[in-house]
């Protein structure tokens, strides 16, 4: 799935971020990347999204050769995966259902079949009571489920996660690691990228370890023995971690989230929000009265 051969990346000012690279990661495999900062973890995921090309070697994932892939091929590329970011990156005019049919519609799917699918992915991150909610109405946790349902609207092969847990709380960052590892189960490639070797430590997945723009060490890690329920304080997984994934239901049974609430006149003095559009009729009157 992703063949880096040689891979060197030398910065115009002359860092070299990676020298010589050789990495082989098979379709369905869970891999963490880590190392301290500046050992070339950012340059790599960079190469991998086609953000930087390599100045020597060659970088291969699935079907496309990087070092010769077209302009215009490029979203065709960075279609087959979904990538999450430790800054979460969601709209923020947008609530959360429209954060992840927006990237379905970009693609060009339409109506119902953004429906079925934005509510199942929603339901699936445990966020199906949150569906109305702006981002900056969430949680670092909760926007970060946001955008993890987002990566997968497309259905991607790969998901690549640039430190996702960085500005999540520990509870919260062991909840998605096992999400994460329940995608993985069904077949998602996992490429994660972290500095966060504790979660790591929990989990027996391959580590590659870069250290000033090498790989030191490549490999699986044990688990540490009694984790699963260690760190969570004595409390139940949320019900979205022990439920088996819902099928996508039937569409009468889908509740649409695209229909807008009954407008209301906003109270008194209270600023309007973008979905309550322009002014009601009887506003306008008074307005006009007040001239
Ligand atoms: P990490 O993500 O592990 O912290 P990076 O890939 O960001 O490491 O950086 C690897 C090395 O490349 C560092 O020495 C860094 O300073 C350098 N570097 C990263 N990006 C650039 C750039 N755009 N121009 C020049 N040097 C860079």
């Amino acid at each position: 799935m992703i063949d880096f051969r040689e891979v060197t990346k030398a910065y115009p000012n002359g860092t070299l971020a990676l020298h010589e690279i050789t990495l082989h990661i098979e379709q369905g495999e869970f891999v963490f990347v880590v190392g301290a900062s500046g050992a070339g973890k950012s340059t790599f995921l960079k190469l991998l999204l086609h953000e930087e090309v390599p100045t020597s070697g060659s970088v291969r994932v699935g079907a496309f050769e990087l070092n010769s892939l077209r302009a215009q091929d490029i979203p065709m590329y960075r279609r087959q995966m979904g990538v999450v970011f430790q800054d979460f990156r969601l709209l923020t005019t947008m609530n959360v259902y429209e954060n992840v049919a927006f990237a379905m519609r970009v693609i060009g799917a339409r109506g119902k079949r953004i429906d079925r699918r934005v509510t199942y992915l929603l339901q699936l991150v445990g966020l199906e009571k949150k569906v109305r909610c702006m981002p900056n109405e969430l949680s670092g946790g909760e926007q970060q489920r946001v955008a993890i349902a987002r990566a997968l609207a497309n259905n991607p092969d790969l998901i690549i996660a640039d430190e996702p847990t960085g500005n999540i709380d520990p509870q919260m960052s062991k909840d998605l690691l096992d999400l994460f590892v329940r995608l993985n189960e069904e077949g998602t490639t996992v490429v994660m990228v972290t500095h966060a070797h504790d979660l790591v430590r929990q989990y027996n997945k391959r580590v590659v370890i870069l250290d000033g723009g090498v790989i030191t060490a490549d490999g699986g890690l044990r688990a540490q023995g009694g984790i699963p329920d260690q760190n969570r304080g004595g409390q139940a997984a949320p019900a979205y971690m022990t439920q088996t994934i819902p099928p996508i239901p039937p569409l009468q049974e889908v509740p649409s989230y695209h229909r807008r609430p009954r407008p209301v006149a906003p109270a008194e003095g209270r600023q309007r929000t973008a979905e309550e559009g322009l002014p009601f009729p009887w506003e306008l009157e008074r307005m006009n009265q007040a001239k």
